[in-house]
């Protein structure tokens, strides 16, 4: 076989290649679960004293301190008992 010829078929196998394959771009696939932050800390709820993330949880400021609830339930208790206790 002619050389020329030869180096032709390479260049047609090697455009052949690149429409078979050179088309398909590799897809960055959000593989990773969504993780839970390492810097949520649980917080005890004063209520019904469970442990709820702070982020996921309702938080009331009382005397420059944090309270969290794990539900609007119990927050409207806890104010229900500031109130209480203040009065
Ligand atoms: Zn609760």
């Amino acid at each position: 076989m002619h050389p020329i010829r030869l180096l032709i078929l390479a260049v047609l196998f090697y455009i052949l290649y690149r429409l078979l394959f050179g088309g398909r771009k590799k897809k960055a696939v959000p593989n990773k679960k969504p993780e839970i932050p390492v810097q949520d800390t649980l917080a005890e709820d004063p209520i019904c004293h469970t442990y709820v993330p702070e982020s996921q949880s309702l938080s009331v400021v009382q005397g420059g301190k944090t309270h969290y609830f794990c539900s609007q339930e119990c927050l409207d208790t806890f104010i229900e008992h500031q109130k209480r206790s203040d009065s």
